[in-house]
């Protein structure tokens, strides 16, 4: 389905949880209390609300959170919305600390792929950086996920000034060993990320500028990331840059919190709600349709116009 700016809208992006096993510095804040259950939508209201996307157009479905991996049910919840045709791409958001007990399931629950975020290789800094996480799980999750089919496996980065900058040749060649595709995402001025940005940003050119190792490739048709590789290897790299460089103008994507809000922009606090239809079983596809159409042309980072929800809560 088109929206008011004539993009075509093919892309659901659905956090099934606003809790975490992890405290990742730059997004939950200290003191989080647990999501409320009466507030957070049941996986069968989920489910709902993306079969009525994927009646009007829906073709690629992420899952995220907070982390997917620890709501309840999640398992059957894939198996379901699996089963929908004529999605072309299932994929989910996780920090994979408990991918290599689920691996399996999930690849035999019909989930084609897996996103996994991991800022640093190095175990003190992911101790600290996660608020006590062991990235010896995370790279066992990604085995484990190589080995049941989940394919590609990407893993996301975000870039952190005087955290991990020194870090792009280490990725490299680790993506070039492993296989793995890396790409490094600008910090974002989003929630807990506002304060953080505002000292540890750091621009996707401000890195290319001092790795003249890094080769350009071609840009591949519809991706985000513009790919690079380390000379003289088989890496796989890619740079995001929503901040240094908005893509706006093709953005394809429709955001549902855990809460049942329809989020036209990452970066807007303007959300309509599902939610309360859903309950009061009146027919939510007018207002889906509606949030498309109202759906916002651009973000305002730039003016300092900056969404007070967290990552965690919107999922990414
Ligand atoms: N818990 C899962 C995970 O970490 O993969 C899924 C949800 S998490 C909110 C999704 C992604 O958002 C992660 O890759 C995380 O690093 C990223 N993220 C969180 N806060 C961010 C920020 N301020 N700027 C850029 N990326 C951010
Ligand atoms: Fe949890 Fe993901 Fe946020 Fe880290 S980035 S705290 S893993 S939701």
């Amino acid at each position: 389905m088109m929206d008011s700016y004539g993009r075509d809208i093919s892309y659901l992006r659905v956090s099934i949880t606003e809790n975490c096993n992890l405290n990742c510095k730059y997004c939950m804040p200290d003191k989080k209390s647990a999501g409320c259950i009466e507030k957070t939508l049941s996986l069968n209201e989920t489910y709902q609300i993306i079969k009525t996307f994927h009646k009007l157009g829906i073709t690629k479905l992420r899952i995220t959170g907070g982390e997917p991996l620890i709501r309840k049910g999640v398992i059957p919840f894939i198996e379901k919305v699996t089963k929908l045709e004529h999605l072309k791409d299932i994929a989910m958001t996780t920090n994979a600390v408990l991918l290599e007990e689920k691996a399996e399931a999930l690849a035999d629950a019909g989930l084609k792929r897996v996103n996994v975020s991991l800022d640093t290789l190095d175990a003190k800094k992911y101790h600290l950086i996660t608020g006590g996480g062991d990235i010896q799980k995370v790279l066992r999750g990604i085995e484990a996920a190589k080995a049941k089919g989940l394919s590609p496996i990407k893993v996301n980065t975000v870039l952190i000034k005087g955290f991990n900058e020194d870090e792009i040749e280490a990725f490299a060649k680790w993506s070039d060993a492993s296989g793995v595709e890396v790409r490094f995402i600008e910090l974002m001025p989003i929630g807990e990320g506002i304060n953080w940005s505002r000292e540890k940003y750091i621009s996707a050119d401000q890195i290319l500028e001092n790795m003249p190792k890094l080769q350009r490739l071609e840009h591949t048709k519809g991706g985000t990331a513009v790919p690079y590789t380390l000379k003289g290897t088989q890496a796989k790299i890619g740079f995001i840059t929503p901040m240094s460089c908005k893509f706006c103008n093709a953005c394809n994507r429709m955001r549902l919190t855990s809460e049942g809000k329809l989020k036209g922009c990452l970066h807007s606090d303007i959300e309509i709600d599902l939610k309360t239809a859903l309950r009061m079983h009146k027919p939510i596809e007018p207002i889906i349709m509606n949030a498309i159409r109202l759906k916002q042309q651009t973000h305002h980072l730039e003016e300092q116009c900056y969404t007070h929800k967290g990552m965690y809560q919107i999922g990414g």
